[in-house]
């Protein structure tokens, strides 16, 4: 596996496996690598793609207090877990790199963007668009791979590929779990032990959920309660919302259809973790 922070670099490297047919396949991550991040790459070698990895804590999409100062960071360790896993070039730009003096255009995203993660997290996606298209534009994947576990993201970033003309296919994979239920997440090593236990209250009312779904339920309202009554239980979980959409406009839907989704953000302590189900026969 080559390691590069520089862009031309990186540029020559897919210019290379292209002239050769190869297809390349871009897993965008900020690093503190899991399996939630790997099975991504595992996905991209299915499809029998030459594996780009960036990694790159991206500021545009924190807010002022957030947790960008913080953010867990271990190069040698997710150097050691991408090549053991098939990454053929981990792509590991600077802020300074990405961000040189003077650059100051941005990805305005759609109207779905300011709903939910963007009520919380105002100016987040527009980070996350920007940085996304640059990715886009300095690899030139031919496929690019994300996890439904950031199910809004996902969304956003479908439809930038779709309005703005990318060249490429969006893959989603589906959210890789804890035995019990947790969704992997970085974030997740900021929970104490008695933390992690509580966090457990947001794939249960997810679980919750769906399994009123798989009983016949199809009231929006009623399914959203049962997730939130989960959460009420516990006085040290912060709820920010609870959110029963279509999986396009991210729109509140009265009445549960086909591919509805389940999604939800929660303060356990002072971590942040959003986790989501899709209602559908199989479980994703
Ligand atoms: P992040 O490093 O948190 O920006 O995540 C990078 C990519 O990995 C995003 O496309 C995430 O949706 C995906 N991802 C993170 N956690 C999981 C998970 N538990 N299961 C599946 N994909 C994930």
């Amino acid at each position: 596996m080559i390691q590069t922070t520089s862009p031309a670099d990186l540029r020559a490297w897919v210019a290379e496996r292209h002239g050769t047919g190869q297809r390349v396949g871009l897993v965008p991550t900020m690093g503190a690598l899991h399996e939630g991040h790997l099975v991504l790459v595992d996905e991209a070698r299915r499809r029998n793609l030459a594996v780009v990895m960036s990694i790159f804590v991206n500021p545009l999409q924190f807010g002022p207090h957030e947790d960008f100062a913080h953010y867990p960071r271990d190069l040698d360790r997710d150097h050691a877990l991408a090549a053991a896993r098939g990454v053929e070039a981990l792509f590991v730009p600077s802020p300074a790199t990405m961000y040189p003096p003077g650059v100051d255009t941005r990805v305005v995203p759609g109207a779905a963007a300011s709903r939910w993660e963007g009520e919380f997290r105002p100016g987040h996606f527009t980070g996350v668009l920007t940085v996304v298209a640059k990715l886009f534009h300095l690899v030139l994947p031919d496929v690019a791979v994300f996890g439904q576990k950031d199910f809004q993201q996902a969304v956003l970033v479908r439809q930038m590929v779709r309005d703005l003309d990318f060249p490429l296919e969006l893959v989603v994979v589906p959210t890789v779990r804890e035995a019990d239920g947790l969704a992997l997440s970085s974030r997740n090593a900021y929970l104490s032990p008695e933390e992690r236990v509580r966090a457990l209250a947001l794939s249960r009312g997810l679980q919750s959920a769906h399994e009123a779904w798989r009983g016949g339920e199809r009231g929006g309202a009623a399914i959203e309660r049962r997730v939130w009554m989960e959460l009420e239980r516990d006085p040290g979980i912060t709820v920010e919302y609870v959110a029963v959409v279509d999986p396009e406009r991210l729109e509140p839907l009265d009445r549960v259809g086909s591919d509805t989704t389940v999604a939800v953000a929660a303060r356990v302590g002072t971590t942040r973790l959003i986790d989501n189900i899709v209602l559908s026969v199989g479980v994703r």
